[in-house]
């Protein structure tokens, strides 16, 4: 199956909005074994819109547009799509209830402009849209598909996910011979050299790519097209690369680490509070993107001056003084501090310098210190990561995360 995208929109050419569509739709279709071939960024105007349809028909099998279904008149994807298949456009009566219906739970009356979106090609199915008005439109022309999607990223993916990757699935065309592996404190090369023989081992019929983040590296294994074995084939390959990886590999495919943290937590039936400094709460963040946390997460405290540190998580004048606030002296009292403050079974802290001021010969900017504190065991890692002050602070996030990770599974 040979896929194409029609990314559509004025403020993408204006460069007011980056295209993530584009690139997310790439990599979700890549893992469900359909690949775009091209994508083509137009404005909001008819006649080029129509054109480059015709020209995508000719040679594509799939044809997934994503914008210019909002209501207001800019939005003309629908009537140019129409037009080029000869279509007439027709008001539906179910997307217009369903659309009153998202108006009503909101306790507002649905404005006149917003019928427009229950106008749809004729012939087309919706697709419903979970989080917002329009819904998403599939029309089968012959061989060829054509999906229509809403700019807004967010419905977007929830109308690809639930929509567009069920219909993908019911008509055979979905293949699912990829397996992302995710791993993180280890280097690209480093596993690359320890992964050199079995990647010539399979090569033969496994791609594999090595997908480099500053939180770690995604290796992505897909077998090749007319391979036998199917799903038992990709699991073995992922095996053999597991095996070789080891303790570096946390998830894979969707999975977070986030995820994995809280599965074990869960698995282990202890709790878990969080003291963060150059974080900021970043940790609390992540843990608490995960549904059921609060089964294991307990709390924590974003202990960023000294002050808070020391009144809150009991962390010693003496320690910050003697060997200063980034230091495994004072992650350690403040996992401490946290545990005993919130009464977890396990307590956790990072403290770092995020940069780009603050560093010195002694303690560099990308110095990061994370503690961890559990009955009986106190241990602490020391980091130096590189970067702007985001990625550090993702990256230590993501060391913590990891560093919880690793205990609980020896725990
Ligand atoms: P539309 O469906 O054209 O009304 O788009 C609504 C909003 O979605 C726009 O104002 C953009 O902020 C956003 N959007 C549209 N297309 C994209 C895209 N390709 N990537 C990211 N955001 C987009
Ligand atoms: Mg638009």
């Amino acid at each position: 199956m040979n896929g194409a995208l029609l990314i559509i929109g004025d403020e993408l050419l204006l460069g007011t909005t980056i295209d993530t569509n584009s690139a997310w739709l790439g990599r979700r279709l890549a893992e469900v074994g359909i690949e775009v071939k091209y994508k083509l960024t137009v404005g909001d105007s008819p006649k080029i819109i129509e054109d480059e349809l015709r020209r995508l028909l000719e040679k594509f099998d799939i044809i997934i547009t994503t914008g210019g279904l909002g209501p207001t008149l800019d939005d003309v994807t629908k009537k140019s799509i129409a037009k080029v298949l000869g279509k007439k456009l027709v008001l539906n009566e179910r997307i217009l209830k369903a659309i009153k219906k998202h108006f009503q739970k909101r306790g507002v009356e649905m404005p006149a402009i917003n019928m427009s979106q229950a106008l749809i090609p004729q012939g087309a199915h919706s697709i419903k849209n979970p989080v917002g008005t329009a819904p998403g439109l599939f029309l089968k022309e012959g061989e060829k598909w054509i999906f229509i999607l809403p700019g807004v990223p967010s419905e977007m993916k929830a109308i690809f996910e639930e929509g567009v990757l069920p219909v993908l699935s019911r008509e055979g065309k979905k293949e699912i011979r990829f397996r992302t592996i995710k791993t993180t404190g280890i280097t690209e090369s480093r596993l690359a050299e320890i992964l050199d023989r079995t990647v010539k081992e399979v090569s033969g019929y496994v791609i594999v790519s090595f997908l480099p983040r500053h939180t770690g590296v995604n290796i992505r294994i897909k077998i090749k097209k007319g391979t036998e074995g199917g799903d038992e084939l990709l699991k073995k390959v992922e095996e053999k690369f597991t095996e070789k990886i080891g303790i570096y590999t946390y998830g894979r495919d969707e999975e977070t680490m986030e995820e994995v943290v809280g599965y074990l937590l869960t698995m282990r039936n202890f709790t878990l509070s969080v003291a963060e400094s150059c974080t900021g709460g970043l940790i609390k963040h992540r843990i608490t993107n995960v549904s059921g946390s609060s089964k294991y997460f307990i709390g924590g405290v974003v202990a960023y001056s000294n002050e808070v540190k020391q009144n809150l998580l009991g962390v010693p004048e003496q320690t910050l003084q003697r060997y200063g606030a980034v230091s495994q002296q004072t992650a350690i009292s403040m996992a401490k501090g946290i545990r005993s403050l919130l009464k977890t079974d396990i307590g956790l802290s990072v403290t770092g310098i995020a940069g780009p001021s603050g560093g010195s010969v002694e303690k560099p900017v990308g110095l990061v210190y994370i503690g961890l504190l559990s009955k009986g065991k106190t241990s602490f890692e020391e980091h130096r990561f590189l970067g702007d002050r985001i990625k550090i602070k993702e990256q230590t996030a993501q060391a913590a995360l990891d560093m919880l990770r690793r205990y609980l599974l020896n725990a």
